[in-house]
């Protein structure tokens, strides 16, 4: 038996990946590598280069990997590249789920793990938030994750498949032994911007808005190491394995730390101390998420290793600084050949 996992070669989606595999678990990927790259696939790991919404391929998949899983990363990420093209984003990540579904439906595939995010939320009325609070997403990211959201819950219940999503908070960090990380060009989260600037990549960082009204003036979030982030996904797949109902989980360590923390924390981490500049807020920025994470727990034994910012910020920059590595090598390369 076989777990599919779409989007295996991106940033959290290669983590999966390679946590399935050191598992002994069987695993096959389809991946666009529009955003990720074929070298974070393992050794022995099949990878099928294409659209999850090509139903021919998918389901060609499907039945040569007698799959009986499926984990569904493969989609769009950035929020304020939703609000410039948010019909990419439909189609990207509405449009193209509602194809795997079809398949999933077609081949009586009966357990399916989704990416979701707390962007589904919005502005919480309440901290932390619970997985009951209302939805209401302020970006066709939010928007169009909360209609896979709505499509999963529908089909499973008119055709017996069960599913977990997994609603993510701020996934950071890398791989502890730095096999793979964030490598997305100009990607826009916080800790990568730190990390990019405390390797001499960047000039300075901008704090967006120091004056809200939270202990520092700075907005805060629920960071998740990666690492940690994947063992929740298998600890959904072995309680989906056992027959647990279909359910929505909140997926970070219910702990909020500020954007001059995480600053702070790269600095510390790594003993450099770049320029920081207060910016202006940055539209649709929410002022303050974090997790109600009592839902996960009681479900299964998720036991996170990983839960500590000065962690998170290590290995984000023991990435960042093999990244700089390679790509130094590689000019190097260019330079003289
Ligand atoms: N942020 C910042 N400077 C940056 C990038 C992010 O001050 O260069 C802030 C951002 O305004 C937000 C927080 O860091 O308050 C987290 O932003 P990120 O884009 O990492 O994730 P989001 O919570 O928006 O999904």
């Amino acid at each position: 038996m076989t777990v599919l996992v779409t989007g295996g070669a991106g940033y959290i989606g290669s983590h999966m990946v390679l946590a399935l595999a050191e598992a002994g678990e069987n695993v096959v990927v389809i991946d666009n590598l529009s955003t990720g790259f074929s070298n974070f696939i393992p050794d022995g790991v099949p990878l099928f280069i294409g659209d999850v919404s090509d139903e021919n391929l998918v389901e060609g998949v499907i039945a040569a990997h007698h799959v009986d899983s499926i984990i569904h990363f493969a989609g769009s990420v950035v929020v304020p590249e939703s609000m410039r093209d948010p019909l990419g984003y439909y189609r990207n990540n509405a449009m193209a789920t509602r194809n795997l579904l079809n398949v999933a439906v077609r081949c009586n595939i009966p357990r399916f793990i989704f990416s979701s995010t707390a962007a589904v939320y919005g502005n919480p009325d309440h901290m932390p938030v619970v997985e009951e609070a209302p939805t209401r997403p302020l970006s066709p990211y939010g928007m169009s994750k909360l209609m896979a959201e709505i499509m999963l819950h529908d089909v499973a219940t008119a055709h017996g498949m069960s599913y977990v999503v997994l609603r993510y908070f701020n996934v950071a960090g890398a791989d502890p032994l730095a096999r793979v990380g964030l490598a997305t060009a100009g990607a826009t989260h916080l800790l990568k911007i730190a990390v990019e600037a405390a390797t001499g990549q960047r000039a300075k960082i901008d704090v967006f808005g120091t004056d809200y009204p939270t202990p520092d003036g700075t907005c805060v979030r629920d960071f998740v190491h990666v690492s940690d982030l994947v063992q929740a996904h298998r600890a959904a797949l072995g309680y989906l394995s056992n027959g647990g109902p279909s359910t929505t989980w909140n997926c970070g360590y219910g702990r909020g730390y500020s954007v001059f923390e995480v600053i702070e924390a790269v600095r510390r981490v790594s003993g450099r101390n770049f320029a920081v500049q207060q910016a202006d807020r940055r539209p649709g920025d929410i002022m303050t998420m974090i997790a109600d994470t009592r839902r996960i727990h009681s479900a299964v034994a998720w036991a996170p290793q990983y839960d500590n910012l000065e962690t998170i910020a290590a290995h984000a920059l023991a990435w960042e600084e093999k990244l700089l590595q390679e790509r130094r090598q590689g000019e190097g390369r260019v330079a003289t050949g």
